[in-house]
């Protein structure tokens, strides 16, 4: 009798139940259904191939497009018990000889191969050989053209559908835009096959957007607040911005580490390494950095400047919290920065149809980030989600900003821009707006114009926040190649706010800036999914044991930490201090191969 799907669950993971769709889409692919399988990260997408192959009779083949992330993969499946192997460049011709040796005495339950190695033709003839249980296509976005992740190999792994048409395939991915879902399915032949897809939401991230002032002030300021010793991921725009924040962060008491493509590659897998096999660890980056690392434990994703739209925002900040307890993604927004992206996009090279659909992006994601609604709410809708109400969990939510009717300040602005030629920066024109007797203001008789003192109401900080936010709400536009001009944006959107046929909504307007922008990183309360919290100084010690125990017998094997335990095993066996290994054995996490190995010695930690 060949094990079920729960006997696996149990015993081999150590978790009671199912979690949302895996149970359906298991049941669909031990059936010999093919699946594309749509989760966000953290979603529990490895359990849907893994338990099908260790159901089926033979060998599952998971094409994974990183050594880094097979390495890791591998290691914690053989933490499970279950025999798992890799076969990519990195390993030596012996190395690579014994796998295959493993393969045809039909030794492996779980294969990992990288699709270059996949696709060489003595290996598809040796994989004809074999028993084979299954195929899943991990990271299956990379098959997608348009998207920074692409590989070519991805490409002609459609012929896996030809070559062994009786075997399933799982397609997986935490990519959510449509476009990329049906790419997918038309370039792996996957039409025949069952469309399995999640909500995209990730509760347990908090999102936290705040007006970029002093970025580096901000960054410390959430850091110290929040994340003493956590490990997390800073992303710049530059190198140069990369090594800066680094060297900051060191200096006021954090592991922090650069990670960009100008570093020698010793130093960059250095770096990475410490990240994952350390704990408290940051990395600053470019966003180079991140893609194929499964770290589970990344409590905070801060971004200094912005990403490039909200995909990329969302697909960045996913690598917070992959082990649902609760993490932080930060984003410090500049409208300045918004502009810039914006001429290099114009500037750089490639066709003019490219450039307008990255431009649409870019104004998306600056609607997103200067809009005073739910950031949850606004995220899923994007992404085709109705969500049902605000989520609590944001900033927004958290510390709503209040708004006021400023219909007639983007009037007066807007008619300022229009009657001094739409050339000059929010500077001059504030002067205009507030009477200014300035050289400039008389140099060119702007004194004459009818909107000379029209807006004394205000004061100059004042004018420049709101002329900030009518480029953020996409009503004027900023030139970035000449000195900052301002013109209107297309006629059909200034019109009617000028003839007063349409409000404009804006944020309400700041006395002290910094101190809003610090504020708006808030208090709040955290939320995680499910997981148990630990109270009092007790509880606490005890996981900081149990973690000083985990990392002992990580560096002992050198391997991360987090493929012993996830914190949420620590956590829970730091709450319920079981007194057994039948009691142990309960904790989610815990199956039997780990409760062989690693029992007696958590068990004693836990007695003290
Ligand atoms: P993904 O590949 O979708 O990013 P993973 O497969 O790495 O997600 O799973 C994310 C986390 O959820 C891991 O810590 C995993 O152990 C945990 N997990 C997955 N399925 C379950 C389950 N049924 N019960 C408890 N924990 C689970
Ligand atoms: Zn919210």
């Amino acid at each position: 009798m060949p094990p079920t799907p729960s006997d696996i669950l149990h015993r081999t993971f150590g978790f009671a139940s199912f979690r949302g769709q895996q149970e359906e889409i298991i049941t669909h692919v031990v059936a010999g259904g093919d699946a594309l399988v749509l989760m966000p990260t953290g979603g529990g997408k490895s359990l849907c191939y893994q338990i099908p192959a260790l159901c089926r009779e033979g060998m599952g083949v998971v094409v994974s497009p990183l050594i880094a992330l097979m390495r890791d993969q591998v290691e914690a499946l053989r933490q499970l018990g279950v025999r798992a192997a890799a076969l990519n460049s990195a390993l030596g011709n012996g190395e690579a000889g014994r796998v295959i040796d493993q393969m045809k005495a039909g030794e492996i339950d779980l294969l990992y191969v990288a699709p270059e190695r996949l696709m060489l033709s003595g290996m598809l003839a040796l994989l004809q050989t074999c028993k084979i249980s299954l195929f899943a296509i991990d990271e299956a976005h990379c098959v997608s053209q348009w998207g920074h992740d692409f590989r070519p190999e991805y490409l002609q792994l459609a012929i896996l559908h030809e070559q062994f048409p009786t075997i399933p395939r799982v397609a997986l991915t935490a990519t959510a835009d449509t476009p990329t879902r049906g790419e997918i399915v038309r370039q792996l032949k996957l039409g025949e096959g069952r469309v399995f897809t999640t909500s995209f939401d990730r509760p347990n991230i908090r999102y936290l957007i705040a007006p970029k002032a002093k970025p580096r002030e901000q960054l410390l300021h959430f850091l110290n607040k929040n994340h003493k010793r956590d490990s997390g991921i800073v992303y710049c725009l530059s190198r140069m911005r990369v090594e800066e924040t680094a060297e900051w962060l060191a200096r006021h008491g954090f592991d922090a580490l650069p990670y960009h493509a100008g570093l020698a590659a010793d130093v960059r897998a250095r770096n990475q390494d410490r990240f994952i096999k350390d704990e408290g660890v940051i990395v600053v980056a470019t966003i180079a950095f991140g893609m194929g690392i499964d770290k589970p434990d990344v409590r905070f994703v801060a971004h200094m400047d912005l990403p490039k739209s909200i995909e990329s925002y969302y697909q960045e900040t996913g690598r917070a919290g992959r082990d649902g307890l609760p993490s932080d993604a930060l984003l410090l927004f500049g409208i300045e920065d918004a502009g810039k992206m914006r001429s290099m996009i114009e500037g750089g090279d490639g066709d003019a149809k490219r450039k307008q659909l990255e431009i649409r992006k870019l104004e998306a994601l600056v609607g997103f980030c200067s809009s005073a609604r739910c950031r949850r709410q606004t995220l899923l809708e994007y992404f085709g989600e109705t969500p049902p109400k605000p989520c609590g969990n944001c900033d927004a939510c958290q510390n709503p900003v209040a708004t006021f009717d400023g219909t007639v300040a983007a009037q007066k602005a807007l008619s300022c821009v229009y009657r001094t030629g739409q050339k000059f920066g929010a500077a001059h024109l504030t002067d205009i707006l507030v009477g200014g007797d300035t050289e400039r203001v008389r140099q060119f008789r702007h004194n004459a114009l009818s909107t000379y003192g029209v807006g004394r109401e205000y004061t100059r900080d004042q004018w420049r926040d709101i002329f900030r936010q009518l480029v953020a709400q996409g009503l004027l536009v900023m030139d970035m190649e000449g000195h900052g001009g301002l013109r209107l944006a297309h006629a059909d959107k200034c019109r009617p706010v000028l003839r007063g046929e349409q409000s404009v909504d804006l944020r309400e307007l700041p006395a002290a800036k910094v101190a809003r922008a610090l504020r708006s990183e808030v208090a709040g309360k955290r939320r995680g999914a499910e997981a148990p919290v630990l109270e009092g100084d007790a509880e606490q010690q005890l996981f900081q044991n149990l973690r000083a125990l985990r990392m002992k017998l990580a560096k002992a094997q050198n391997i991360p930490p987090y493929v012993i335990f996830h914190d949420t095993t620590l956590l829970a066996l730091a709450k319920a201090r079981p007194k057994s290994l039948e009691a142990m054995s309960v904790i989610p996490g815990v199956g039997a191969a780990k409760l062989a190995r690693y029992g007696d010695a958590f068990l004693k930690a836990v007695e003290g």
